[in-house]
């Protein structure tokens, strides 16, 4: 596998600054997209993150990175976050925080886990959970350059319920023959799914990956064991490691 180089320092990029909550909108029970309006932002690439910073009235701060949800074209940032029950961050910016607030961040932070319309297709995307939020931005990117690129995405969810922006991508592969989106969920089904219903593997992903001649560029995303499954599946069927992308979001699986 591609391994991920650390980011290069990026000065003047990198400096705290207050975005403004525009809205806060629902995408599951426990997920919830923070739209920011953020003044001076100079724009990002499709995959990038930022590091968002709180500070309690004592002073104590702590640290997180969100991957940018919004596509480049969009007018503002977006966020996506999912509340893990026992976390410090993540139940605050689900919960607490409301349109007209404001948060701390800094980035765009990342260049390596990026897509952008010239590097073209075909594409693969697998995401766990809330890994879907950075390849999200990659399809809502090549959705508004017109990029005619074909992309997959396979996406683990626990349940229906949980899919994140299940209408929007739903949505996106009506409106668009070169794109696919083939959902499976690992916890409990819809009565007369007949979709996959168990953790993705290699006979998952041989059924529903481009095949290695094809050369697919390759983004895993979501839970370490997800991802390192995932990646390791593929190049087990012999795809390039060079070609396949991987960030981790977490210690747990799904
Ligand atoms: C580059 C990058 C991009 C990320 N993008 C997103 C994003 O778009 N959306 C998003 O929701 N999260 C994202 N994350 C994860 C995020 O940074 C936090 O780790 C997450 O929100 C939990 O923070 P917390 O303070 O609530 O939990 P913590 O207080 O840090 O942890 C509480 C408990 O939950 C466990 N835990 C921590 N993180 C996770 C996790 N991701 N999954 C399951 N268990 C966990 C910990 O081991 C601990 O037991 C990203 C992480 C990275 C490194």
């Amino acid at each position: 596998m591609a391994t991920q180089p650390r980011p290069a320092a990026q000065p003047g990029r990198l400096l705290w600054r207050v975005g403004e909550v525009f809205e806060v909108v629902e995408e599951t029970p426990t997920t919830k997209s923070l739209v920011l309006s953020v003044p001076g932002w100079e724009g990002h690439k499709a995959g990038q993150h930022v590091d968002v910073r709180l500070t309690a009235e004592d002073g104590y701060q702590v640290q997180r990175s969100y991957s940018i949800a919004s596509a480049p074209e969009d007018e503002r940032l977006a966020i996506t976050v999912d509340r893990i029950e026992d976390g410090e961050v993540s139940p605050y910016l689900t919960e607490d925080l409301m349109a007209g607030d404001g948060l701390e961040l800094r980035g765009p932070i990342g260049g390596y886990f990026v897509w952008e319309r010239g590097l073209g297709g075909p594409l693969l995307l697998v995401a766990g959970g809330s890994g879907v939020v950075p390849l999200m931005a990659m399809l809502r990117h090549r959705a508004a350059s017109g990029s005619g690129a074909p992309a997959k995405l396979l996406f683990s969810s626990r349940s229906q319920e949980e899919v994140i922006y299940r209408d929007e991508l739903e949505r996106l592969a009506e409106a668009d023959e070169k794109l696919e989106v083939v959902h499976t969920l690992t916890r409990s089904q819809p009565e007369g799914w007949e979709g996959y219903a168990r953790r993705i593997d290699e006979e998952m992903l041989r059924e529903v990956a481009p095949s290695p001649s094809e050369e697919p560029l390759t983004f895993i995303c979501g839970p370490t064991p997800l991802v390192e499954a995932t990646a390791a599946a593929l190049v087990e069927l012999g795809h390039d490691p060079a070609g396949v992308k991987t960030e981790r979001f977490g210690p747990t699986g799904g």
